[in-house]
């Protein structure tokens, strides 16, 4: 996603497993290298996640 994601939106990357297709590669964007899976993040689901990121998202 070149131009960025808006807030909300799921990343194209992600398959239908919820796994990123980059992962491992050199293309995958640093921000993602960096970032550290954490639970007041990422919560314990799929469905908490996507609620916590994207009011993260709206926040920032
Ligand atoms: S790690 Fe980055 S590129 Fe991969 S699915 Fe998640 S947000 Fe998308």
């Amino acid at each position: 996603m070149p131009n960025g994601k808006v807030a909300g939106q799921r990343c194209i990357q992600l398959d239908e497993n919820n796994l990123c297709k980059l992962f491992n590669k050199p293309e995958r964007p640093p921000v993602c290298l960096q970032f550290k899976p954490m639970r007041d993040v990422c919560g314990d689901s799929n469905e908490a996640a996507m609620k916590i990121i994207t009011e993260l998202e709206l926040l920032t």
